[in-house]
């Protein structure tokens, strides 16, 4: 072969190879982008999406003094900031809602307990008015029958456990109502347990759980009700971690590790979920994924997706793939990151999990398995326990602290 031909050869080769590649690199990052979000679809029309936290019931109380009947939920509601309606949550392929039952800690020591009343009631209320979209439901496999029938499973978390008014017998009535977590604090203490706002505090109040507070821990065990560590100081979750007997649940909490705001939880505590085989659900507030700095005001639009998935991917490193959930906050944060505006933007975060190289068991158990995996876990403790385990009858003492600046309370008991 002369020269002159083996260049032509080369040339022509090199050419040849330059077209292929010019063709097929665009072509599967093309399919890359375009295969993430038909994968993301598939996977949350196959696995229910659990969502641990949306405000929409507190955006009611706020916006309409809970009269339902005076709005749509199948046209965007008209109060502001806006993030919940059905079609959006259709569009969002929401599977299953944990709704809040929040009361404001204004109401500790006053009338907490008919606030969380009328927060249970506006939630059931809803679901009974849009019955060919939300299923109430009470147990893990109710989650898994309402997807499978296309519904969108609807539970409640009540949100503080100042609700309960230091009452056993309040706890366990919540329980018989259907609520099926309860955050053990909001942001402020309970006579019985630290909020988040005393890691800032040299001397905390209880130092984490009291002794009571350790028995409203036990008793939630007992009767089968999530325990959510989300708002509690880093040593509530420790002694609430000493002492259960099942996983428990961050209903919405990110990863103190990317964000140092003490809503979020440190390593340290995520290596404890591990261990306990609980599940962190990931929180979208722009302050709590990307710390403004001081004098900077976290509109929407402060953090992004990518940030959210970051501390998913954060939380998977040190917790394991098992731990992770979503826990958006929506309709109860003022501000969300520029790519999760609403409920409907979800399957854009889990796609972004699927161009981050998660398996689909990965995903399916952020989506919503580890939380199946918790609730079934909690449910097997609570039929393990019925056979011997007696209700919690006592009370807490009355020259506790703040107990005794109760003033709404009256006492019947003489002893
Ligand atoms: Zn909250």
């Amino acid at each position: 072969m002369d020269r002159s031909r083996l260049i032509f050869i080369f040339v022509g080769v090199g050419i040849l190879a330059a077209i292929i590649v010019a063709i097929a690199v665009p072509v599967s990052l093309n399919n890359k982008s375009k295969r993430s979000p038909e994968l993301a679809r598939q996977y949350m029309r196959e696995t229910p999406l659990i969502d641990g936290h949306n405000d929409l019931p507190y955006q009611f109380k706020k916006g309409i003094n809970n009269q339902l009947q005076t709005v749509n939920l199948n046209e965007r509601p008209p109060w502001d900031p806006t993030h919940t309606d059905i079609p959006r949550l259709r569009d969002g392929l929401v599977g299953a809602q944990f709704w809040a039952a929040y009361t404001s800690c204004d109401s500790q020591y006053n009338d907490a307990v008919m606030h969380i009343l009328d927060q249970i009631d506006v939630i059931k209320r809803m679901v009974q008015m849009y019955p060919e979209t939300f299923d109430f439901v009470t147990t893990a496999e109710g989650i898994r029958d309402s997807h499978e029938n296309g519904k969108i499973a609807s539970l409640i978390g009540v949100e503080g456990g100042h609700n309960i008014d230091s009452s056993m017998a309040s706890l366990r009535m919540l329980y018989e109502l259907g609520v099926r977590y309860m955050t053990v604090t909001h942001s402020c203490n309970t006579p019985w347990a630290d909020n988040w706002l005393m890691d800032e505090e040299t001397t905390p109040e209880h130092n984490g759980l009291t002794d009571f507070g350790k028995d409203v821990i036990r008793e939630m065990n007992r009767l089968g009700m999530l325990i959510d560590l989300s708002h509690v100081s880093v040593k509530t979750m420790n002694d609430v971690l000493d002492i259960v007997t099942a996983p428990v649940m961050f209903s919405h909490t990110s990863a103190y590790e990317l964000c140092n705001h003490y809503r979020n939880a440190p390593n340290s505590i995520l290596t404890r979920v591990k261990e306990n085989g609980g599940v962190v659900m990931v929180n979208f507030y722009t302050k709590y994924i990307n710390c403004p700095p001081q004098n900077v005001t976290a509109d929407d639009g402060y953090a992004t997706l990518a940030q959210v998935a970051d501390h998913m991917d954060h939380i998977k490193l040190i917790c394991g793939w098992e731990c992770v959930g979503f826990g958006s906050d929506y309709d109860g944060v003022g501000t969300v990151p520029e790519g999760l505006e609403d409920v409907s933007k979800f399957p854009d975060l889990v796609a972004e999990l699927i161009e981050r190289g998660w398996t689909e068991e990965e995903v399916k158990g952020a989506l919503g398995n580890n939380l199946l995996r918790v609730f079934d876990a909690v449910e097997e403790e609570r039929d393990a326990l019925a056979a011997d385990t007696l209700p919690y009858e006592n009370t807490m003492p009355r020259d506790s602290g703040a107990e005794v600046n109760n003033t709404c309370r009256t006492y019947v008991y003489n002893p």
